[in-house]
């Protein structure tokens, strides 16, 4: 152990990492634990507003917080790239240091990969990258007639109801605008339903939903590439003026150096967020926690950041000698914008029985009122 006192290292300062080292930290003063979050920027957005700055209701530096601020709580940060885990001799390469741990938390999420996708990066535009959004922002008010595409290229992929949100609320968006007539907006998905991890029921809603807005959904719908104005599916093909792509999703390449996945994986976890390695635990989105024999846990904040917690009250158990027994409960939702000033919630029960159970609520303001709050409230207790 480090200067006598426990080391705890965090990768990655998202929903994952933040819940944790404040979790830890709310039990553990810092004469009994350090704590170190790394990450390689040194802000955190609810990936939700990252739709809003799309629809240009909000701005990124309103969206943010800044991961320096965990200072105040003798949380230390550190902006830097992780470029190597060493599971052996319990280290951490980072750009410029080799930190040392006795407890490694990997909060790293998943990569967005839109190289993967061939003719992506050249002729379509990125909905989940921020660097991204104003661009998309500009190209939605320039538009004036044609088809708008929405593309999920690879699953799993984050916050499975996002892009049915982005679609609602771009929707409204050029109602606003005065243009919607002349614009149609497609839907591709490779999945034969809307949200299969919510079943069928949900899924039936979500397709009446965007149906009653004259999205149009195309199920089964693989992209193999992307041409000039041309999506190129496994069976078909389709013209579009503006694409926004979901592309698909990997585990950072630092994961698989280290061997905890392999190419095309993430790392399996159980409720216990355990890696084969002691003292080692990931969570959220770099990993893939199964449910039953057909399901897994959906890559969304609300899931690692109740994974992040019951890592903490393992860790925290650990140091003082006490059991570890916390387990992760899969209780969680998502909301739903309906671009009409309403949000809906999917309530999520993943291990309830044998399957996930899900429900989706009516669609009101208080779920709006609730969403922002949401919001609030991670950026305010985390930072
Ligand atoms: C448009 C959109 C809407 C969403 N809506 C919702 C919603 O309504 N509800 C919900 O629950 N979830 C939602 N999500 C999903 C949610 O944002 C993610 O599931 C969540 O952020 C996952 O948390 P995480 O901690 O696993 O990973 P992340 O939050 O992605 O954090 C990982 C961190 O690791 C850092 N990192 C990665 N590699 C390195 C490296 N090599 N060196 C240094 N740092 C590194 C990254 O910079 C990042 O900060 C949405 C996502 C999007 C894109």
């Amino acid at each position: 152990m480090s200067e006598n006192i426990p080391h705890v290292l965090i990768l990655g300062g998202g929903f994952g990492g933040l819940s944790a080292a404040n979790e830890i930290r709310k039990s553990l003063p810092s004469f009994k634990v350090k704590i170190t979050v790394i990450d390689k920027k040194d802000w955190f957005m609810v990936g939700f507003a990252k739709l809003w700055i799309m629809n240009g209701t909000r701005t990124f530096e309103n969206s943010i917080g800044f991961l320096k601020e965990l200072e105040k709580k003798d949380i230390d940060f550190i902006k830097e790239e992780i470029l190597q885990i060493d599971l052996q001799n319990k280290t951490v390469k980072t750009s410029t240091q080799n930190l040392s741990y006795d407890f490694l938390i990997i909060a790293m999420g998943a990569t967005l990969a839109p190289e993967k996708i061939s003719g992506l990066t050249q002729y379509g535009m990125n909905l989940y990258d921020h660097n991204e959004l104003s661009k998309i922002n500009q190209k939605l008010n320039e538009i004036k007639s044609g088809n708008i595409a929405i593309a999920i290229m690879g699953m799993p992929y984050k916050c499975p109801p996002a892009p049915f949100e982005a679609a609602l609320l771009i929707n409204s968006m050029l109602n606003q605008l005065g243009k919607r007539q002349s614009i149609q907006i497609h839907f591709y998905s490779p999945a034969p339903i809307t949200l299969p991890a919510a079943g069928p029921e949900v899924s039936q809603q979500i397709l009446d939903l965007v149906n009653s807005e004259k999205i149009f959904f195309h199920d089964s719908s693989k992209t193999i590439s992307v041409e000039k104005n041309k999506l190129i599916f496994e069976n078909d093909k389709a013209n579009f003026d503006l694409l926004l792509a979901i592309p698909p999703h990997v585990v950072p390449d630092v994961i698989i150096k280290c061997g905890l996945a392999k190419e095309g994986g993430f790392i399996k976890i159980n409720r216990d967020c355990k890696t084969p390695f002691e003292n080692v635990f990931a969570v959220g989105d770099v990993t893939s926690l199964p449910v039953g024999e057909k399901f897994a846990v959906p890559k969304a904040g609300i899931f690692a950041e109740g994974e992040g917690i019951t890592v903490a009250k393992n860790i925290v158990s650990k140091i003082q000698s006490k059991d570890d027994s916390a387990l992760f409960d899969g209780i969680g939702g998502c909301f739903i914008e309906s671009g009409r000033n309403t949000a809906s919630l999917i309530e999520v029960d993943m291990f309830s029985e044998s399957k996930p159970t899900t429900k989706l609520t009516e669609s009101s303001k208080e779920h709006l009122d609730e969403k922002l709050q949401f919001e609030k409230d991670r950026i305010t207790n985390w930072l």
